[in-house]
């Protein structure tokens, strides 16, 4: 959805709309529409064309037409076997006949319907045993000489306790609003560009023109549409066009190119980095020596070893005299970057804390103090480290693990704690270059290419739910010869309503940890972890596993991000229909870490074939960027990981990856308009900027909802 310009007519609430009393601006507030701006994105759903009265003879079965004739009969009768009482009238007009048909009548239309009166009607014309006929259509009376007027009625979406006829009345109310509104490009930015301005488009979509001949497009067909679709586009690549000209020519940090701290760092560990961290490493260090604030993704499949690459780039903060914050979606997440990184740290010298939400009050505070005088060195932690109560002493790199499971506004949150910092963000959904556009529009990308060696290729098999037993067998053997697994499943508890077998059949952790204990794997110690225990048992868990105390963990999708502990070999999902395939491609990437050859096993709540398909492309590879184009292909964008949670505002009319082309049109209008024009500060592009601004405030306010 993307804002309009302010303006006094869109601005007022919707009450002072002619028609909105009291409980249509409840039933529209429910649905978030509180302004005449709200309403205006209000998209019809479909348009009824009544340009032209159809006459008899040119009806044809599936057509919603106007139509009208002398009524020629009547009848009453029941329908057999239904027993339905129905009242029918027929017309005529010369040659041809339609009939009419009403299972209850309305009062007022008795009068009308006698014999021989001249009707239009308004409905879908049906075939019915070779007749043609219009169930319940509308009817009104046409008098001699009078010709109805041509007209294009948009039908909008059924909104609660909102009748069709007053919402339409309300429509066309903010459309004449619309039409005091000046366009928001300039008019020879639109004639090079051979586009209408978006005010136009808006006022079309509302009521396209009714004496324009040819066939009447739905309003997505429509070009209308696709121009809107454009300009949302275009706005969102503003938004982030203008984000990163304002940071290129900020003034920055500039690190040494090398630096020794980092180089101890890496010669302290147990493995050489490989070809693809090296050179991503590289490209972060290039853009830390250089003298502006570095905004890089990092992008890397699940386990190319990312971590390890931001510590040396921490380390590079740190030796050029700056402090550096990591920060991880979950606690559990954070806790375990703290603990790689605290051998390290206290083999460098270097003072590092852990800062989470989770710890006491007096702790935080203490650690709060420690990281404002510049004690600590590095801190690893949750979003508690954007939190208004935390102060850096001289923040220089910023890092965010897991970037898609952060707003944008978390981004960019952290960026203006220091807008001198270096910046980077990482993550292991792959996201399809699609998205990567529109999410990281203001982002330079670097890749990690491959894995680390001698990481072995997770075996993955998917199971029916009646094949669940034989899933636990190949469990509980693995477990037996020495490994260490995980069951994912769907819930945490289960609901109360399936106990009798009537709700939905989704496993809970808390039955399957029972399960495993009785039945699944019998004896091997197996312990639950799920998001509302309190974090300090969560981590007494966390912990127990990864000594191995605790040979299987029944989770919830907690442990779905970036949680490394080498000796799990095997991942075992429940329900695992419902998981989406880059969050099922997160999850068995949590295995596979260590010496043993792994296992995933696929249990699917369903015998649906449309699940088990989606299930065996899981099984066919193991290329996260490919599950994740299958992914955005099966489930759309909306659903897909990354766009929901990207922090973006909901796309009202373009649609990814349909829309692709017009993306990289929008991109490339945008840089063209930025590079001109950082700030959209010409006159003519006042409107314009308005927007943008009112964009960015948008992202913004994302955080709030998010933190
Ligand atoms: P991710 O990219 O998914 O965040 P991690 O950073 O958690 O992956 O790394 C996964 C595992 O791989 C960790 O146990 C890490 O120590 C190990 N690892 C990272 N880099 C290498 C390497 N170059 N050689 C061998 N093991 C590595
Ligand atoms: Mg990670």
């Amino acid at each position: 959805m993307i804002p309009l310009p302010s303006h006094p007519g869109l601005s007022q609430g919707i009450r002072n709309l002619k028609g909105v009393g009291q409980q249509i601006e409840k039933a529209l507030y429910e649905r978030g529409l509180r302004t005449v701006g709200d309403l205006v994105t209000l998209m019809p759903s479909r348009y009824q064309d009544r340009r032209r009265l159809v006459p008899l003879n040119e009806l044809v079965p599936e057509s919603e037409v106007l139509t009208g004739g002398v009524i020629q009969d009547t009848r009453q009768g029941v329908v057999p076997k239904t027993y339905r009482r129905y009242f029918e009238i027929i017309l005529y007009d010369e040659d041809a006949q339609v009939s009419a048909i009403w299972f209850r009548l309305p009062a007022h239309l008795r009068e009308t319907t006698s014999k021989g009166r001249r009707v239009i009607l308004f409905g879908r014309v049906q075939s019915y045993r070779h007749r043609l006929s219009i169930v319940h259509p509308e009817l009104v009376p046409w008098p001699d000489g009078y010709l109805p007027e041509a007209e294009v009625r948009p039908v909008y979406p059924e909104i609660e306790d909102v009748k069709p006829g007053a919402l339409r009345r309300i429509m066309a109310e903010v459309n004449r609003q619309l039409a005091s509104l000046p366009a928001i490009f300039p008019h020879a930015w639109l004639m090079e560009k051979k586009l209408s301005d978006p005010v136009e488009c808006l006022r079309i979509l509302h009521q396209p023109p009714a004496d324009r001949p040819g066939p009447l497009p739905k309003p997505q067909d429509s070009k209308a549409w696709a121009n809107m679709a454009l300009f949302e586009l275009l706005f969102l690549q503003l938004a982030l066009a203008r984000s990163r000209a304002r940071q290129a020519v900020r003034e920055g940090l500039a690190f040494p190119e090398r630096s020794v701290l980092a180089e101890t760092f890496l010669s302290g560990l147990p493995f050489e980095l490989t070809e693809g961290q090296r050179s991503a490493l590289g490209e972060i260090g290039r853009d830390m020596a250089a003298a502006k604030p570095m905004s890089r993704l990092l992008q890397g499949d699940v386990g190319s070893g990312k971590t390890v690459v931001a510590l040396a780039a921490a380390m590079t903060a740190v030796d050029g005299g700056r402090q550096a914050a990591i920060m991880a979606p979950t606690e559990i997440l954070a806790r375990q970057h703290f603990e790689t990184l605290l051998p390290h740290a206290r083999r460098l010298g270097v003072e590092a804390d852990l800062l989470v939400g989770g710890l006491p009050e007096a702790e935080k505070a203490a650690r709060r103090s420690a990281l404002a005088s510049g004690r600590t060195r590095i801190v690893v932690g949750t979003h508690a480290l954007i939190s208004e109560s935390v102060e850096y002493e001289s923040l220089g790199l910023a890092v965010i693990d897991e970037q898609h499971r952060f707003g944008v506004g978390q981004r960019l949150a952290l960026r203006a704690k220091a807008a001198q910092a270096d910046m980077l963000v990482m993550t292991a959904t792959p996201i399809p270059r699609t998205l990567a556009l529109t999410i990281y529009g203001d982002l330079d990308i670097s890749t990690i290419a491959g894995m680390p060696p001698g990481r072995k290729p997770v075996r993955t098999e998917v199971f029916g739910p009646e094949e669940r037993v034989a899933a636990y067998s190949l469990l509980a053997a693995e477990v037996a010869a020495g490994g260490q697994a995980y069951v994912v499943a769907p819930r945490i508890e289960s609901r109360d309503e399936s106990v009798d077998g009537n709700g939905d059949d989704l496993a809970s952790a808390m039955d399957l940890l029972d399960y495993v204990r009785r039945e699944g794997a019998p004896g091997a110690p197996a312990a639950l972890v799920h998001g509302r225990m309190k974090p300090d048992e969560r981590q007494t868990v966390m912990d127990d596993f990864r000594r191995g105390d605790i040979r299987i963990l029944v989770a919830t999708t907690v442990i779905e991000v970036g949680v490394d502990v080498p000796g799990a070999s095997v991942m075992l999902v429940e329900g695992a229909d419902h998981f989406g395939l880059a969050q099922l491609h997160q999850l068995r990437g949590r295995v596979g870490r260590g010496e043993r050859p792994s296992l995933c096993l696929l249990v699917a709540g369903t015998d649906e074939a449309e699940s088990s398909s989606r299930l065996r492309v899981m099984a066919g590879t193991s290329d996260g960027f490919e599950l994740a184009e299958e992914d955005l292909k099966i489930r759309g964008p909306g659903d897909a990981a990354g766009l929901r949670q990207s922090g973006l505002p909901g796309l009202t009319w373009a649609r990814l990856p349909r829309d692709l082309e017009m993306l990289l049109k929008a991109r490339e209008l945008a840089r063209e308009i930025i590079d001109n024009d950082r700030e959209l500060a010409e006159p003519s592009f006042k409107l314009v900027r308005e927007v943008v601004d009112e964009l960015d405030r948008r992202i913004q306010a994302e955080l709030a909802e998010a933190g």
